[in-house]
């Protein structure tokens, strides 16, 4: 997770007539939205230590007003979730708190969100901060209500449906009937058998014709899988021939895993929360291993594929991959990852070529395991597993060294946070 992956991009203003100017003037704010002209986002000294020296919240928050976004407990269906004390809210601030109209905010379709970093605190503009201004209306832990940290999953989905990033791209794709693709939008072709792997890895078919960004072509050869789970999990299905655990099963899943936190907000294939990958939730799960096998993978073999561990229970070296033989229960570990947690989806190479455990030329099982943490913070250990391609070694290093002269999407709204700052 990039706070939004590819979605929102800020360039220097040259010759626009609506742009936002950033500018220190007396204190913490924005406008909402698009004005017209020029308008202020005002960011001061002391927005970086509004809540807290670590993080700047604050600002953020204030970005979110002018890409769009409202105050969260002031959405006109905020009476179900919150009951707000007006008696203990400063008399000159009780509009902060008046409920907006439907006509001005539109339809909002996503759950309230008590962790929106667009939600006030409870003590925001209190007469006694030893009072609440408010109170939830339901069960939920109340120390991140206002928090200034990050944005929340449901704040990222607000900006990709708000601006329809990658989303209308996806939907497209599946409402599209190939046989009506006119043929100069047809750019790139694969012969028979090749795999075409979009940039990067978006997308492959096998009889495949492409219409976008610069495709790859695989190569030909019976042993080239892959799969982005985006249709089903392909083949890879949970352990049924090693029985020594009672093993979990890997969940295919698009969006958000079931706690914040951890695990990924997008897949990697489209980076939007439509997208799928499969995932292990680690939650109530403490110590717990999680297997999905493909079975019949032919020899000389190599792998690529992406990573998500994110979480504060996160261990490096809990996915593993095996090979095993025969249907047999003896196994060979392959690889495994050192990552530590991060909100990023990490490729990984295998580009030895994969033996099983009785080294012969024979058919194998690949096998995904991993394995949930056990420290104090071990239900925030979610890990995934997106893109993966299985194919010959010479293919796999051709395709990685493509991989690596594509050009990366470079500035995202965190690169410029930190140029403004
Ligand atoms: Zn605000």
């Amino acid at each position: 997770m990039s706070l939004t992956g590819r979605c929102i991009i800020f360039t220097p203003r040259t010759t626009e007539k609506d742009y936002v100017y950033i500018a220190k003037a007396g204190g913490c704010y924005s406008e909402v939205g698009r004005i017209g002209g020029p308008q202020v986002l005002s960011i001061d000294v002391h927005c970086f230590k509004y809540h807290t020296t670590m993080f700047n919240g604050t600002i953020l928050h204030e970005i979110m007003h002018t890409l769009g976004f409202w105050h969260e407990h002031t959405r006109p269906d905020r009476d179900q979730y919150i009951r707000v004390n007006f008696d203990n809210v400063q008399p000159d601030h009780h509009y902060d708190y008046e409920k907006m109209d439907i006509t001005e905010t539109g339809m909002n379709d996503k759950k309230y969100d008590y962790y929106s970093i667009m939600h006030y605190s409870t003590r925001t503009f209190a007469k006694d901060r030893q009072k609440p201004t408010f109170e939830p209306t339901q069960h939920i832990e109340m120390h991140d209500i206002g928090q200034r940290k990050y944005l929340s999953d449901v704040d990222i989905k607000g900006i990709h449906q708000l601006y329809q990033c990658g989303i209308k791209t996806r939907k497209e794709f599946f409402n599209y009937d190939y046989r009506m693709f006119k043929p100069e939008s047809t750019r790139y072709s694969c012969k028979n058998h090749y795999t075409m792997v979009g940039s990067p890895e978006r997308f492959c078919r096998n009889d495949a014709k492409w219409s976008g960004d610069d495709p790859y072509c695989l190569g030909s050869s019976a042993t080239n899988i892959y799969c982005n789970f985006d249709k089903d999990k392909c083949q890879w299905a949970s352990d049924s021939v090693n029985n020594r655990y009672q093993y979990g099963e890997w969940i295919r899943h698009s969006g958000t895993t079931d706690t914040d936190q951890t695990g990924p907000v997008f897949d990697h294939t489209w980076e939007t929360s439509d997208g799928y990958y499969m995932y292990i939730e680690s939650s109530q799960n403490r110590g717990k291993k999680f297997r999905m096998r493909l079975f019949d993978i032919p020899p000389g073999i190599c792998m690529s594929f992406y990573i998500h561990k994110y979480g504060k229970g996160i261990v490096p070296g809990s996915l593993r991959v095996f090979a095993s033989q025969n249907r047999g229960t003896r196994e060979k570990k392959i690889w495994h990852d050192n990552e530590i947690s991060s909100t990023d989806w990490k490729r990984q190479l295998i580009l030895t070529e994969i033996t099983g455990p009785y080294g012969m030329r024979a058919k194998m099982d690949i096998i995904f395991e991993a394995e949930v943490g056990t420290s104090t913070y071990y239900w925030d250990s979610d890990m995934a597993v997106d893109d993966i391609v299985i194919a010959t070694c010479g293919q796999i290093k051709d395709y990685d060294g493509w991989l690596n002269r594509q050009s990366k999407p470079t500035k995202t709204i965190v690169g410029s946070i930190a140029r403004f700052t």
